[in-house]
């Protein structure tokens, strides 16, 4: 059944910081190829090989296909974990043309689409999640660090499913809206991200300025910490 509190909780973050215009792509096929960069990196690092798979006509899953890895390598080694990223890039790109390319995908049920995108390698649940929500239109969300941490939080997650993956998307499915489709999942994930990154810090949340201050079980536990010792 869905669950006001996550109803409320988007509505506070989106009436506090706006649409969050994920993704930063131009394209479907730039989305996914920047879900590969990203992992485990800066957004910015994940920009920066970016610009050079563009400069080199590379911004192209077909061209990437086609593409020598070790050449793709030099041009993303700004993102980090270059080799690999590039090895998963060129699989991700010859899997998506052999599926007939992103538009044959979408047409596909996303459950059998995700199975399968974890099959290729590389790819990772946050990755595939990242390619069927963002790129594909289909109802994913992206359980990624930042939102676990937001939603264990205030109190929408217990610890025990935050701390995995995939428990955490299973626990979070029955909470959702009805009919919660791609966009508003995909602003979620933006929105957690956003609260996650410039207030709910993994060591010292900053709870006075948050915009989910008035729904989050943490930051009322803290506030009656301190009311205790004052
Ligand atoms: S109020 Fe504090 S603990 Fe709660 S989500 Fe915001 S920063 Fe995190």
């Amino acid at each position: 059944m869905a669950d006001p509190a996550l109803g409320g909780l988007y509505a506070d973050m989106e009436g506090r910081l706006g649409p969050q215009g994920w993704w930063p792509a131009e394209t479907a096929e730039e989305m996914v190829i920047g879900a590969v960069l990203t992992q485990a990196v800066a957004w910015r690092n994940a920009e920066r090989a970016i610009a050079a798979l563009r400069g080199a006509g590379l911004l192209d899953l077909a061209a990437l296909a086609a593409a020598d890895v070790d050449a793709v390598a030099v041009l993303v080694r700004p993102a980090g974990y270059f080799r690999a990223k590039a090895r998963a890039l060129r699989a991700l790109a010859v899997w998506i043309s052999g599926q007939g390319g992103l538009g044959a995908l979408a047409a596909r049920p996303a459950a059998a689409v995700r199975r399968a995108l974890l099959q290729v390698r590389g790819v990772g649940p946050e990755t595939a999640d990242a390619i069927l929500c963002y790129a594909l239109g289909q109802p994913a969300f992206v359980a990624d660090a930042y939102a676990r941490r937001v939603l264990r939080r205030v109190g929408l997650l217990e610890a025990a499913d935050a701390g995995s993956y995939e428990r955490a998307r299973a626990a979070l499915a029955p909470r959702l809206p009805d009919g919660a489709d791609a966009p508003w999942l995909g602003e979620l994930h933006a929105l957690l991200v956003a609260v996650g990154k410039e207030w709910c810090r993994p060591r010292e949340p900053r709870c006075g300025a948050c915009p989910a201050r008035t729904r989050c079980r943490e930051a009322a536990r803290r506030t009656a910490d301190g009311a205790a010792a004052g």
